[in-house]
């Protein structure tokens, strides 16, 4: 997997950006709000709820955080009026925490105002090591005053344990994932093994403390684990929730949904689809071959005219 991961990321820089459109068109619910309100009404009617997420990361410009800031605005009041079963997911770098922290903070405590009012929740996705300490930390001062927030940790990160434990007192909602972004060894585990014992061990403990968590992985071993935890200390259906990604394998989802867990899907959607896009593309071990073989066709047809 790592092996593939390698080299898809060694070719993406060259594909043309129509070609990984192509393939990544499966993760994303299309450009505009209007489509992921139609894939969240899809999902509902198979049993799934969801979370909207505003494609786009790392902006560096004020007015542009805060037309992102309206558009999460937007979907929030989407959500209660088109009764969607969803919550909304943000990263903090689209809200401008590269910018000015307390711009960000700003930005986020407004939007969960907001959201409160429809007894909604907003989760927090994590990014990569170099927004870590920020997150939480932007996360625990939001938590003070508001109920309906929650966040991401991620078992790749060594650090994992160690928030866990500085959370917990804060009775904290958290979904728990492997972790997307390439991070160097002294901070990240890199082998599988420990990825996923973190992953069963963030996850248990969480659950055993009663938080709220959001388990979202499509390995079917963690999967596993979490159904053994869940029997283990005899959990309602509402201490936990199973998560995966829009495009993700569906079959898996359905077994989930008919094993009587929820389950949300994400789904994102935007017109700044490319780095969430490759970022899956890199995930899929089936793409690196189909990606490879249309830019060639590409390559010759263009040579060919
Ligand atoms: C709801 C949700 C929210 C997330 N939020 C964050 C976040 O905030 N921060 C963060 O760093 N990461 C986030 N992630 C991504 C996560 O960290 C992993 O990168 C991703 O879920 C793949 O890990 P996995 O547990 O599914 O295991 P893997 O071992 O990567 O995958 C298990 C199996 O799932 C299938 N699979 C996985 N991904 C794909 C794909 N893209 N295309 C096709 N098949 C695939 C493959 O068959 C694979 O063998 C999120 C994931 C989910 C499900």
């Amino acid at each position: 997997m790592k092996a593939v991961q390698k080299a898809i990321s060694q070719i993406l820089p060259v594909i043309p950006k129509p070609i990984v459109g192509f393939f990544a068109k499966n993760y994303i619910a299309g450009e505009n709000l209007e489509d992921a309100v139609r894939v969240v009404k899809d999902l509902m009617a198979q049993g799934a709820c969801a979370t909207i997420d505003v494609l786009g990361e790392e902006v560096t410009e004020k007015e542009h955080s805060q037309k992102v800031a309206e558009m999460y605005h937007k979907v929030v009041h989407t959500i209660h009026e088109e009764k969607l079963d969803s919550t909304v997911s943000i990263k903090l770098t689209h809200m401008g925490l590269k910018i000015d922290k307390e711009f960000c903070y700003e930005n986020v405590a407004t939007l969960l105002q907001e959201a409160k009012k429809y007894n909604n929740l907003i989760t927090i996705d994590m990014e990569d090591h170099t927004c870590t300490t920020d997150t939480l930390a932007l996360f625990q001062r939001l938590r003070k005053d508001f109920d309906n927030v929650g966040t991401v940790l991620q078992s790749y990160m060594r650090r994992t344990i160690n928030d866990i434990n500085n959370l917990l007192p804060l009775k904290p909602n958290l979904r728990i994932c492997k972790g997307i972004y390439n991070e160097p060894r002294e901070i990240a585990y890199k082998d599988d093994f420990t990825i996923n014992q973190n992953f069963t061990y963030a996850i248990e403990k969480l659950l055993s403390e009663n938080s709220y968590v959001g388990i979202a992985t499509h390995d079917e071993r963690l999967v596993w684990e979490a159904f053994r935890i869940i029997d283990k200390y005899n959990l309602n259906k509402d201490q936990y929730e199973f998560q995966m990604l829009l495009g993700v394998d569906t079959q898996l989802r359905r077994i989930i949904l008919n094993e009587g867990h929820k389950l949300r899907v994400y789904v994102p959607f935007g017109k700044e689809w490319f780095a969430y896009s490759t970022r899956r593309l890199k995930e899929n071990p089936h793409i690196a071959g189909h990606v490879m073989k249309a830019a060639f066709r590409r390559f010759l047809g263009k040579k060919a005219s």
